[in-house]
């Protein structure tokens, strides 16, 4: 059965007395920092010395410590670091630096259910995964609201794993909107599930399938463009606010009548039969092995596969495009994220 916490199943002074350490100041990183330090936690922050973000979590008030130092102070260490940088890191700067009885967390559980990371027995180990990017927890939490997060436990050492993944939740702004409760198995191969085929995977060949046919049908591309990728939006927007039906009650009758009566046609049993074996490779691990030997391998394949995406011809078309939309946000979510490295370490 679901269940629900919300901020009075959770207590702040659970975090008394300890120190919480913010390892990354990336999206998540920034936010979780930021609430906790806000909400009354005593926060640090661990970068690299050489990180971009360290004057900026400095100037925000936030103590600052390499990697290793803060986790050595810390007696919480919660892991916002990029998901395939953490098993070095977890080896080099946190392994050394831990104490029994410190809780580790993470909010995302592809290292720990995986096995990239297996803390020691006595450390706990948590997971408070917000279902939204960082800005918009760090958003919702000055406006005095907060973004629902998922929580797991998978080592509870002292007993006290709980109440810490639950007051950091509440540190955060989450228990505000309401927390439910995952295990690191479930939260990991779901969101590689989603990613892959509905999300990322699924949307993206979908929009690049009927940009195709279309073209190829000899219909013009910035047709094509706005049918199948930019008007997404609305109807990413319609779901968001109101479910399948929510949108189908906003869309004309045709609209409405067509996508059900159609879209069956399109992702049907055959394509199901392929999803279904997609989940089953990321259940028995094969997807983290290829992910894992794709990062020791440099991102050979991911970096052929971004260039291929971005020649692309509705890419270009795209890019044209926008610049008639003035009121595309020049300062937004993309343009604000930290570029992303050319390639990962080995
Ligand atoms: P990010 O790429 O935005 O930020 C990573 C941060 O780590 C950056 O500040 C970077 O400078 C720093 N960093 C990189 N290498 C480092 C190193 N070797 N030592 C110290 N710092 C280093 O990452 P993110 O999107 O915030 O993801 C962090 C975690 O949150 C991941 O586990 C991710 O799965 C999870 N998550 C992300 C989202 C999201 O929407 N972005 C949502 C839920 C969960
Ligand atoms: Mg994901």
């Amino acid at each position: 059965m679901m269940k629900m916490y919300y901020d009075s199943d959770a207590d702040l002074n659970d975090l008394n007395g300890k120190t919480v350490a913010i390892l990354g100041y990336g999206s998540q990183g920034h936010a979780h920092a930021l609430n906790l330090n806000e909400s009354g936690a005593n926060v640090v922050v661990g970068l690299r010395k050489t990180s971009k973000s360290w004057e900026k979590a400095e100037s925000a008030g936030l103590k600052v410590y390499e990697t290793a130092d803060a986790v050595k102070i810390a007696e919480i260490v919660m892991v916002l670091l990029p998901d395939q940088l953490q098993a070095e890191v977890y080896e080099n700067d946190i392994l050394p630096n831990l104490s029994p009885g410190n809780a580790l967390g993470f909010a995302h559980g592809f290292n720990i259910h995986f096995e990239e990371i297996t803390p020691p027995p006595e450390i706990d180990v948590y997971m408070v995964a917000p279902k939204g990017p960082g800005h918009l927890v760090r958003r919702e939490y000055v406006k005095g609201g907060g973004v629902p997060s998922l929580i797991a436990i998978h080592q509870d050492s002292t007993g006290n794993a709980k109440k810490i993944a639950l007051a950091h939740a509440k540190g955060i702004g989450s228990t505000r909107a309401g927390v439910i409760e995952t295990t690191f198995k479930e939260e990991t191969e779901t969101d590689l599930f989603g990613e892959q085929t509905v999300l990322c995977g699924g949307v993206t060949e979908l929009i690049k399938a009927g940009f195709e046919i279309l073209t190829d049908a000899g219909y013009q591309p910035e047709i094509a463009y706005f049918e199948c990728l930019h008007e997404l939006k609305l109807i990413v927007d319609l779901f968001y606010e109101g479910g399948i039906s929510g949108m189908y009650h906003s869309v004309s009758d045709t609209a409405e009548y067509g996508g059900m009566a159609k879209g069956p046609d399109v992702i049907n049993n055959e394509t199901k039969d392929r999803m279904k074996d997609i989940l089953l490779k990321i259940q028995d691990g094969t997807f983290a092995r290829e992910w894992i030997n794709e990062n020791k391998n440099k991102q050979q394949k991911l970096n052929n596969l971004r260039k291929e995406h971005k020649e692309l011809q509705i890419e270009k078309v795209g890019a044209e495009l926008r610049k008639m939309m003035k009121w595309l946000n020049p300062d937004g979510i993309i343009s604000n994220r930290e570029a992303k490295p050319e390639q990962a370490p080995v």
